[in-house]
């Protein structure tokens, strides 16, 4: 993936703009996830435009039990609200049914019995042609990339280019176990609900390319995107699982939204009360201050 900074200047124009925050319910609230909420929660608000929340629990096997409601109790102590009643991934699987077969359809995905181990030789990337040819028990589902470069514009992180062939090759949007993926279901729903302009973390820069590449397959519009640097430790570090981990503490939420104001590069009133701190960020929001913490996050995608 190369990604090139974009000239200092006027950015494009945005359109009527439709943000969201899409939360795994792994477990509470932490610093990196309030990072994405709070981040897309004022580029949203300073443009005057919606803010939706979507509980991403495709995943069933992560999900925890409650997770969804305590994040959404979490938020609104933290003054952060969905602007539209709350999307939950698990009842929407008719929605990515409708996608997968219209993807079957057009013969953009085909079955595979690959394994893990027999992706091995190949550094994982899967080929355009399946390793394994015997075809045992239920298949997987991959969608063919082609040697096209994907590119798309950050208004963090510049111009993004990646081949989706060589760096990641056909990808899975149904797994053996009948499991619709999250890159599948992503797509169907951000464009479900007409999301303009994706903010969230730097972890997902490197799915984009895949999201788009299904945009255009299944002929969905490609929104704007803006991803934020990941959470570091004071010397630079990515957060350790453990740190990212810890909770915020949603009854005391100034202190942990000032810090993340501070994290995102914006100014910060003293204040004590929540309302007041949203209200100045709002007016102060500058997504131009926003760092890239490049340098961390190229050394991220080498761990
Ligand atoms: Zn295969």
């Amino acid at each position: 993936m190369t990604m090139v900074p974009l000239p200092a200047g006027n950015p494009p124009p945005l359109p009527d703009l439709r943000g969201r925050f899409a939360p795994s319910p792994t477990g509470n609230l932490h610093f990196g996830s309030l990072v994405a909420a709070l981040g897309s929660w004022l580029r949203a608000r300073s443009q005057n435009s919606r803010w939706i929340v979507r509980i991403e629990d495709i995943d069933m096997a992560r999900a925890v039990s409650g997770a969804d409601h305590a994040i959404l109790e979490t938020l609104a102590a933290f003054g952060l609200e969905s602007d539209e009643p709350v999307l939950w991934q698990s009842q929407r699987l008719d929605r990515y049914q409708s996608a997968f077969d219209a993807l079957k359809a057009s013969g953009a995905i085909y079955p595979c019995h690959c394994k893990r181990s027999d992706l091995a030789a190949f550094n994982g990337i899967h080929p355009s042609s399946c390793v394994k040819r015997n075809a045992e028990g239920r298949p997987a589902w991959r969608v063919r990339t082609s040697s096209d470069s994907i590119e798309f514009i950050d208004r963090v992180y510049g111009r993004v280019a990646q081949r989706l062939d060589r760096e990641v090759g056909d990808f899975v949007v149904r797994r053996a176990d009948g499991a619709f993926t999250y890159q599948l279901a992503v797509v169907v729903d951000d464009a479900d609900q007409g999301i303009t302009e994706i903010v969230r973390g730097a972890d997902l820069l490197d799915s984009t390319p895949r999201q788009i590449h299904l945009q255009r397959l299944l002929d969905l519009p490609t929104p704007c995107y803006l991803h934020l640097p990941l959470a570091l430790d004071s010397s630079g570090r990515k957060l350790s699982k453990q740190d990212r981990a810890r909770p915020v503490d949603a009854s005391d939420p100034v202190p942990a939204l000032q810090a993340v104001l501070v994290f995102l590069g914006q100014k910060v009133v003293s204040t004590a009360q929540v309302n007041d701190l949203l209200w100045h960020a709002v007016r102060q929001f500058d997504a131009g201050s926003i760092p890239d913490h490049r340098h961390a996050h190229a050394a991220m995608q080498k761990d």
